[in-house]
């Protein structure tokens, strides 16, 4: 299978501690069970503290905090789990966050969400079109007709953006993120009005040229609305648009 991402991803890197918007607050953590099997083996001090840590009430989770936080994050925003077991210790969610896929028959496609905001900076602040490089595979590729066509009418989309600035590093994200999943739903004229309005949502009145203000209104719109399935449907079938 061949796995591509944009040129940028391997630039990026959690910026941990100094993230103003740390991604282990807020929200739900659920676990998946092979990283539930090894919390569930841990022992001493600390492997009570990750049992303690985890509700087995409907799918496993990290029991949040009373300001929802993730009870494995200390003081100084840094994660316990990783400082005692390394990264391989974090459940899958933590291990894919902020990165998303995209299936096609004989390729994947991985990129960045723009809720994390060092993911954001990163992709806002690139010098350069989105291009697309293979991480794995040996490029050999059969596609469906249907996923031959998406791929070649989201180049000319792409294309026909202007080379440069932080807008165009925003419209292309949404092309790269959102387009594809209309080969599993059929709505392609709902997503292409949806990443229209998302756009138009997050540039209205943004008008200091920044990278770094853009990407403060693309994190929050992509908290409220790509990583929440009900907002997120609302948006594409129309319904939504006040955040
Ligand atoms: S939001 Fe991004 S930079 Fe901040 S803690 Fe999460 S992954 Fe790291």
């Amino acid at each position: 299978m061949n796995v591509y991402v944009p040129e940028y991803y391997p630039r990026f890197r959690c910026i941990a501690s100094e993230c103003r918007n740390t991604c282990c607050a807020g929200w739900e953590i659920d676990i998946d069970p092979e990283s539930l099997a090894r919390y569930q083996r841990m022992t001493g001090e600390f492997g009570a503290r990750v049992k303690r840590s985890v509700s087995l009430d409907g799918t496993p989770h990290f029991i949040l905090s009373e300001r929802e936080r993730c009870p494995l994050l200390n003081r100084d925003n840094l994660c316990d789990l990783i400082l005692h077991e390394g990264e391989g210790a974090l459940c899958q969610i933590c291990r894919d966050h902020p990165r998303f896929r995209n299936y096609f028959s004989s390729r994947v496609e991985m990129g960045l969400g723009l809720v994390c905001e060092e993911a954001a900076r990163v992709i806002l602040s690139w010098p350069s079109r989105l291009r697309l490089i293979r991480l794995e595979g040996d490029g050999t590729e059969e596609l469906t007709e249907d996923e031959r066509w998406l791929l070649t009418f989201r180049d000319e989309w792409l294309r026909s953006l202007p080379e440069e600035g932080p807008k165009t590093r925003l419209m292309e994200t949404l092309i790269y993120r959102h387009l594809a999943d209309a080969l599993y739903d059929g709505r392609l004229d709902e997503r292409i009005a949806f990443i229209r309005k998302a756009f138009q949502t997050m540039t209205d009145g943004w008008r200091d040229g920044r990278a770094d203000t853009l990407a403060e209104r693309a994190r929050r719109f992509s908290d409220a609305v790509e990583y929440d399935d009900e907002a997120l449907e609302q948006w594409i079938s129309g319904a939504g648009g006040d955040l």
